[in-house]
């Protein structure tokens, strides 16, 4: 079903089909498939890096920078067009039906540049915007350490003031794309004897710099498409420093809603074409008329429909100048338990075969076994769906906060002490 969006919708959805039209290179869409879903860490993710690299997709690539159509979205002073939540589906809509790319900057584009636009200052706007728009900075996320994940406030990654420079140093983990990125956005500890959630600084620094080396590590899928990374010591100006020092998490809060909401108005897409695929697959394989498989596939069917739906009451409330709430959390737990349950169905359609990995080099997964895979890890990564979950039964419907662990019992007073600065409850 088409949604009438009233006639000057209608009008950018014809005038995008025809600049489209008149600026594709020849050959671009047959170069891959650029419409899956690439679920991350995927055996998707190597076929359209290496399409990527094809010259056709660096004249698209030129020819939406010029026209202003790379982070669209972006205010028209930071370099895009302001784009409004429903001209951005619709441009969405009309490069997927044309089986073309949309030329996304990844986390440059979707996380650290609306985090920058709310909280920079017009000199750090000036400077680091530009750079994600060109494709110049890459961005990877050093949110994640080996003992701070839910819990993203105690993380222990320092920063040192010295002089005009901060200097970083500790270990993260579970870094996306680390391989690709030449810079981070990370979450590090500037004030330790600050309370918890007020001693962060939210900081980019080259992830190129020789004091950064990083390890891959190699997921359930065979992909290793994220890393493990040791930073020692990497100096940067207090100008990277992004929303003040002590004002990360702040900061840290604008990047997650926008995690966990960016996609929410174009999930549905991938998703509503790869249960097409399954269809097909269930047809091929003569499941299609099994009650069971029907009932597995009717199912499916809905929980795209429903995620279209609420992708556009999403879109209505970006409308109307709302930044992502709690519905956020929603949209992310409903996409993520979606497409882990998507990948059971998928499996069990296709039977004991699903158990046979292909022949090949390296780690070789089949379309439907990386899907299974890999989606196990949607519901793990931007914050784990028992974490959506306490966000939505707390902030969206009120309900009461989970109760805390007990507090040890005191202990008995020691004689009093001259006072020293003290450190105040972590818990923050
Ligand atoms: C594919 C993938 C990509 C990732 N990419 C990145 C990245 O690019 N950058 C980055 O910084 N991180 C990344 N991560 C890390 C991710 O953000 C963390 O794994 C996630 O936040 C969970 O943290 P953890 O693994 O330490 O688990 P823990 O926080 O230790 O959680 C363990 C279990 O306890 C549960 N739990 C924890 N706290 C609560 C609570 N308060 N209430 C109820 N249950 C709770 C969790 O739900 C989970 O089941 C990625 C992870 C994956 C899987």
């Amino acid at each position: 079903m088409d949604l009438d969006l009233g006639p000057e919708i209608e009008q950018f959805r014809a005038q995008t089909r025809d600049w489209v039209a008149a600026n594709v290179p020849e050959g671009l869409a047959g170069l891959t498939d650029w419409t899956i879903t690439a679920t991350t860490g995927g055996y998707q993710s190597a076929a359209l890096a290496r399409a990527a690299g094809h010259p056709a997709y660096r004249e698209w690539e030129a020819r939406l920078a010029e026209a202003r159509l790379i982070c669209p979205q972006w205010p028209a002073e930071f370099g895009g067009q302001g784009m409004d939540g429903v001209r951005l589906a619709v441009l969405n809509e009309e490069f997927h039906r044309a089986g073309l790319p949309r030329v996304r900057r990844g986390m440059g584009e979707s996380l650290v540049g609306p985090s920058i636009i709310v909280h920079g200052s017009a000199e750090q706007q000036a400077h680091f915007l530009p750079r994600i728009i060109s494709g110049e900075d890459v961005y990877c996320q050093g949110f994640s350490e080996p003992n701070q994940g839910s819990d993203l406030a105690g993380v222990q990654t320092r920063a040192v003031v010295d002089g005009d420079e901060v200097v970083i140093t500790g270990n993260k983990v579970w870094t996306s794309g680390a391989a690709r990125a030449t810079m981070m956005f990370a979450l590090c500890r500037s004030d330790p004897d600050a309370p918890k959630h007020a001693g962060l600084s939210y900081i980019l620094f080259p992830f190129t710099d020789p004091a950064v080396t990083y390890r891959p590590i190699r997921q359930l899928s065979g992909a290793a498409d994220f890393c493990e990374d040791f930073i020692d010591g990497v100096r940067v100006p207090l100008f990277n420093v992004i929303g003040g020092l002590g004002n990360g998490w702040k900061v840290a809060m604008t990047t997650l809603g926008h995690e966990r909401g960016g996609a929410a108005t174009t999930a549905h897409l991938g998703f509503e074409r790869e249960f097409w695929e399954l269809v097909r697959t269930a047809r091929e394989r003569g499941k299609d008329a099994d009650p069971l498989v029907r009932q597995q596939l009717a199912w499916a069917y809905t929980g795209v429909q429903v995620m279209k739906y609420s992708g556009l009451r999403s879109l209505a409330q970006a409308a109307l100048g709302g930044q992502p709430g709690p519905e956020a959390s929603v949209a992310k737990l409903m996409w993520s338990e979606y497409h882990k349950r998507l990948g059971e169905i998928a499996i069990s359609i296709v039977g004991t075969a699903g158990l046979i990995r292909p022949d090949g080099p390296g780690y070789p997964t089949t379309q439907w076994q990386n899907v299974f895979l890999a989606s196990r890890s949607g519901t793990i990564y931007s914050g784990t769906s028992e974490i959506q979950r306490g966000i939505i039964g707390e902030r969206a419907l009120g309900l009461p906060k989970e109760p805390r662990q007990p507090k040890e019992p005191r202990q008995p007073k020691e004689p009093r002490q001259p006072k020293e600065p003290q450190a105040a409850d972590a818990r923050g």
